[in-house]
């Protein structure tokens, strides 16, 4: 089977041409081919010996993945739906703004953490993407997006990978898809534009910290383990006091000076004055805090959750995000409400790909879950 050269970083690509006989400048040669100029046919790199041309083209392939569909909504944000065989799709969506472009990657089919308010959790995992999966999703949308908007300049400026799965779950082929995207012979990208977005696997934000530590983005979505357990199963593996040491342990190295907080505003359930007070607490007087004045250095940023039928769950209402917004901003949190986006070609993450199917009945897993879940300060447990 011919090798995928999308598979390496260029240290890896560097280990393939030694094993061909080519020394490490022909490497970065084919990376820059590759990454830089979009290129997959071997015949066009003109700067490559032929001899190396034709070794290339009878082992290696540069293995793009086939696109379903494409979807642009109104506002300029683009999804692209990209197969990845044996039924499965995964999602990326390119998001543009004025001073930035941003591309939100998948890591994995499918999803094992499942958590209440995603798309994605509710289909269950089917498998991890190898490094090259993840890398074609940037390689394809850069280089359409370079023949759509008619420009040769680098148009994605920022990669959050916070698309389908948890990336650190499958760290083996996250790290050398990071590093290619900060390579300067890649794609370039300052590490404070590349974020990775955990449910909070801890063992592994340590591993990143040293291995390659990129802006980091961590989905709370609770305020307390009670609530957090019924979110985001995996808390009952990590809560929220080991959640917090693991990002203050990984702030050090990291290249900005502050974790970013998701929190996904569900209405009755994690969005009342109360649950702003405990989150506020929380944050404040985590005990391991260098600086008990100002607690965990973080910024927050609001998520208008994103309906889906499956979920049962609805929206908080716009009043009720501008004042716990408000409130955590008078403690003295830099809070944010992310706009939304693309709501006209259906971007709640997971939406398009769950259309394919639900893998392991994880919907009506989650359904006798809810059953279970705490009581809220409003009373409710769900909506339905
Ligand atoms: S929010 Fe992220 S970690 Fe949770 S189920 Fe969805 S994809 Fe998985």
């Amino acid at each position: 089977m011919a090798t995928n050269l999308l598979d390496f970083d260029l240290e890896g690509l560097v280990a393939y041409c030694e094993q061909l006989g080519e020394k490490r400048f022909r490497a970065t040669q084919l990376f820059r081919w590759i990454h830089q100029r979009g290129i997959s046919d071997f015949s066009l790199m003109s700067d490559l010996a032929k001899s190396l041309r034709e070794k290339l083209a009878a082992r290696a392939v540069v293995q793009v993945l086939p696109v379903v569909s494409t979807h642009e909504s109104a506002d300029g944000t683009i999804k692209w739906l990209f197969d990845v065989g044996q039924g499965d799709a995964v999602e990326a969506v390119f998001i543009p703004e004025s001073d930035r472009g941003t591309l939100c990657v998948s890591s994995q089919a499918g999803c094992a953490v499942g958590c209440r308010f995603c798309s994605t959790g509710h289909q269950g995992f089917s498998r991890n993407l190898s490094t090259a999966e993840i890398l074609a999703q940037l390689w394809y949308a850069e280089h359409f997006l370079r023949r759509h908007l008619g420009v040769d300049e680098r148009v994605i400026s920022n990669v959050v990978m916070m698309g389908m799965g948890e990336p650190l779950q499958n760290y083996d082929a996250l790290v050398p898809a990071l590093r290619t995207m900060l390579d300067d012979h890649g794609y370039g990208l300052s590490r404070r534009r590349v974020t990775v977005s955990t449910s909070g696997v801890v063992p592994m934000m340590d591993r990143l910290a040293t291995d390659c530590p990129v802006a980091l983005a961590v989905s709370l979505h609770a305020p307390s383990d009670v609530l957090r357990d019924s979110l985001v199963p995996l808390n009952r593996k990590y809560p929220l006091a080991e959640l917090l040491d693991a990002c203050l342990r990984y702030l050090p190295t990291a290249p900005r000076d502050f974790v970013t907080f998701e929190y996904c505003m569900l209405d009755g359930l994690n969005d009342t004055d109360a649950h702003a007070d405990e989150l506020i607490a929380l944050i404040r007087h985590h005990p391991h805090t260098l600086d008990q004045r100002k607690g965990v250095p973080c910024k927050f940023n609001l998520i208008p959750f994103n309906p889906f039928p499956a979920s049962g769950l609805l929206r908080s209402p716009a009043d009720r995000v501008t004042n716990y917004a408000q409130k955590l901003s008078d403690a003295g949190i830099v809070t944010t409400v992310r706009k939304t986006r693309g709501d006209d070609i259906d971007a709640a993450c997971g939406q398009l790909a769950g259309e394919v199917k639900d893998r392991t009945h994880v919907t009506h897993r989650i359904q006798i879950q809810r059953q279970k879940m705490p009581i809220t300060a409003s009373g409710a447990r769900y909506h339905d």
